[in-house]
C-alpha cells in the first residue's frame, strides 16, 4: 500500500492554500492519500472562532470531490488536548505496515521542538515539510542536526521506510490565510476563489465569522 499523508490543522477555515499543498504533494511523493484532520482542541492556539463539529464540516466539504483526499475526525472524538504524537500512535495502531507522512508547513516545522513528545513522531512516521519560498531549512541547532540524520531527497525512501524520515518539498505558495478569511468575512465581503464554492457557501449560509 502507498503511503498515506496526514495533515493536521485548525483549519478555520479550509482554503485553497491548504489543498493545494496537500494535493501537490499527494502527487508528487505518489501517496495514496491525504487524511485532513482538524485539531479538537488546539494545544498552541487556544481559542478556534468556528466549533471542533463546524471546522470539521468544512473539511468534509473541502475533501469530498477530490480522490484520495479524506476527511478524518479522530481529534474530535478523543478528550483533551490534540497531540499530534497521539494521532500518529492511533494511526500507527491501525496501519502497523504502512508509510506515514505527517504534512507540515516550514513555519510550522521551525516550531517543532515546542511539540508534547515531538521526539517521538519519526518513530511513527516521516515528517514531509512543505517549503514555502522564504523559509530556509535550519542547518544548525537541534533541527538542523534532524535533517542531517534523518532528511532524505529521495522519494523512494518515503515509500521502502514506514516512519524515520524527514523530506523537505517546495509547494506552490498561495498566500491565502485563515486569519483573513475570518476577517473578511467578518467585514462582510465574499472569500469567493480562496476557498472551494461548497465550503464558502456553508460558511455564508450558517453565518459563521459574521461575529468576529
Ligand atoms: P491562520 O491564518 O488562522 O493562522 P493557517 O491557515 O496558517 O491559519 P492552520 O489551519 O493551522 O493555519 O494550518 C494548517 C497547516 O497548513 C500548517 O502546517 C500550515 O503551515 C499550512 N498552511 C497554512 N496556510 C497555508 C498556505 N497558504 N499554503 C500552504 N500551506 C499552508
Amino acid at each position: 500500500m502507498k503511503p498515506a499523508g496526514v495533515f493536521g490543522g485548525t483549519f478555520d477555515p479550509i482554503h485553497y492554500g491548504h489543498l493545494r499543498s496537500a494535493f501537490e504533494m499527494m502527487q508528487a511523493l505518489d501517496f495514496e492519500e491525504v487524511r485532513f484532520i482538524p485539531c479538537g482542541d488546539p494545544p498552541h492556539r487556544g481559542v478556534t472562532f468556528a466549533s471542533a463539529e463546524q471546522r470539521m464540516r468544512l473539511v468534509e466539504l473541502a475533501v469530498s470531490r477530490q480522490r484520495g483526499f479524506r476527511a478524518d475526525d479522530r481529534e474530535l472524538r478523543r478528550e483533551g488536548p490534540s497531540w499530534t504524537i497521539d494521532t500518529l500512535l492511533e494511526l500507527r495502531e491501525e496501519f502497523p505496515d504502512r508509510s506515514l507522512g505527517l504534512i507540515i508547513g516550514m513555519d510550522a516545522f521551525l516550531g517543532l521542538p515546542s511539540w508534547h513528545r515531538w521526539e517521538e513522531i519519526l518513530s511513527q512516521g516521516h515528517i514531509i515539510v512543505a517549503h514555502r519560498p522564504g523559509w530556509k531549512a535550519p542547518d544548525i541547532g537541534v533541527l538542523g542536526e534532524l535533517i542531517a540524520e534523518h532528511g532524505t531527497h529521495r522519494i523512494d525512501d518515503l515509500h521502502v521506510e514506514t516512519h524515520g524520515r524527514v523530506h523537505i518539498h517546495a509547494v506552490t505558495q498561495l498566500e491565502i490565510a485563515s486569519t483573513e478569511i475570518r476577517e473578511l468575512v467578518a467585514a462582510g465581503r465574499d472569500p469567493r476563489f480562496l476557498m472551494p464554492d461548497a465550503v464558502r457557501h456553508e460558511i455564508l449560509n450558517t453565518g459563521l465569522y459574521r461575529g468576529e
